[in-house]
């Protein structure tokens, strides 16, 4: 029997109602198909600060270094009053600190709009109509975000601000290997977003890209600027298949996918260490709003576990059994809150969590 240590960090608000349903989901599956899940939780984020004043304590860390891949949840407070300030400040420690503690370099956010779904999506009805199943993948660690220097300086009129775009050659194979790597084995076809028109280290990027694309000769490579490539996810967002960013355009770019695939509740993510290391989650945030009040909808957590089967599980089979059970639920017509209209079966988060674990 096969065994893999799964770290679980569900943090804060819905993240602990979201994530028992992708753990419901993984029971099932662990006895579907010959493998023994073990489930090591973690606390992490304003959970964590209220425990051990600390948003990534070093036994979370350590459950983390010990485990296959890390399932996380959401963070952001309130934990308890005096935390309500630092709301962001708990995303940004506990999230920039995983992914630089695992070198998670290449982040993957899938933004697919099921044609059962589309009347959720805010593109013209047409466009939503034909549905799309675009893979973003970011670089993480490195371009304007990290580079330096960055600073503030002089006084008055004259005080200035500065941040620093750099990109090494190293690092721009890295990730253009895992974009196209991934084509390979969807619709074979990268985009490549730039702003080689203006910027210098785009120049370099879509030097560099071009050359990596010639390695993959199955693949059609096109580059774009991304002035265009956001204007053309609105007109005609069926074209992509993976559109590969540096950090800051892969940012904006996939949060304006996910925004016209409907719902936050929908969209897993996963970023990626070398090897097979791996964190997957959802794309929302904590939605304090709607926590404790069991209707959050977690099939973004659920589609995130099977991210997690796929890539660092090595369980393709199991993954698209999820995947298909999550297809077929909202088929059959049930809908959680965030992505129900009229003439659908409403269901609370256990409820859909539910349906999702016998479709599997
Ligand atoms: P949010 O994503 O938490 O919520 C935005 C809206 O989307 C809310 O109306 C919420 O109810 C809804 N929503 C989100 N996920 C949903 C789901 N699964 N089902 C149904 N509706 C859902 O973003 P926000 O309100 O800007 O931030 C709230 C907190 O979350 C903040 O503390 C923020 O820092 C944090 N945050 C964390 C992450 C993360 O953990 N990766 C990401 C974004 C925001």
């Amino acid at each position: 029997m096969v065994i893999k240590n799964i770290a679980v960090l569900p943090g804060d608000g819905i993240g602990p109602e979201i994530m028992a349903e992708a753990i419901k989901v993984l029971d099932v599956v662990q006895k579907k198909y010959e493998v023994t899940f073990n489930f090591n939780s973690a606390p992490v984020g304003g959970a964590a600060w209220d425990k051990f004043q600390d948003h990534l304590p070093k036994e979370t860390l350590q459950i983390c270094q010990e485990a296959d891949a890390i399932l996380f949840g959401s963070v952001g407070g309130p934990v308890s009053e005096q935390h309500l300030t630092k709301w962001r400040g708990v995303e940004v420690n506990s999230l920039l600190g995983l992914r630089k503690k695992f070198g998670l370099y290449a982040n993957l956010r899938p933004a697919k709009l099921y044609p059962a779904l589309a009347f959720a999506s805010p593109l013209r009805k047409d466009i939503a109509k034909k549905g799309f199943d675009i893979l973003v993948i970011r670089e993480l660690t490195g371009g304007i975000y990290f580079g330096q220097p960055k600073g503030r300086e002089g006084k008055g009129e004259d005080e200035s601000a500065y941040d620093t775009m750099i990109y090494m050659r190293k690092e721009i194979k890295k990730i253009a290997h895992v974009a196209f790597k991934t084509a390979e084995k969807r619709k074979k076809k990268v985009t490549s977003i730039d702003k080689a028109n203006v910027l210098t280290t785009m120049v370099f990027w879509r030097e560099v890209v071009k050359e990596v694309a010639k390695e993959y000769s199955d693949v059609e490579y096109e580059p774009m600027y991304v002035d265009n490539a956001a204007m053309q996810l609105i007109r005609n967002p069926k074209q992509f298949d993976v559109l590969l960013c540096g950090n800051m355009f892969g940012d904006i770019l996939s949060d304006e996918a996910a925004a016209i695939s409907g719902s936050l509740g929908m969209l897993p993510s996963a970023s990626l260490a070398d090897g097979t290391f791996g964190m997957y989650e959802p794309g929302g945030g904590s939605a304090p709003d709607i926590a404790g009040s069991g209707i959050a909808n977690p099939i973004a957590q659920i589609l995130s576990a099977a991210m997690m089967l796929k890539y660092s599980l090595a369980m393709n089979d199991a993954a698209r059994s999820i995947e298909k059970a999550v297809e077929d639920v909202l088929n059959d017509g049930y809908r959680t809150i965030d992505i129900w209209q009229e003439g659908m079966k409403k269901v609370c988060t256990k409820e859909i969590g539910d349906l999702i674990a016998e479709n599997i």
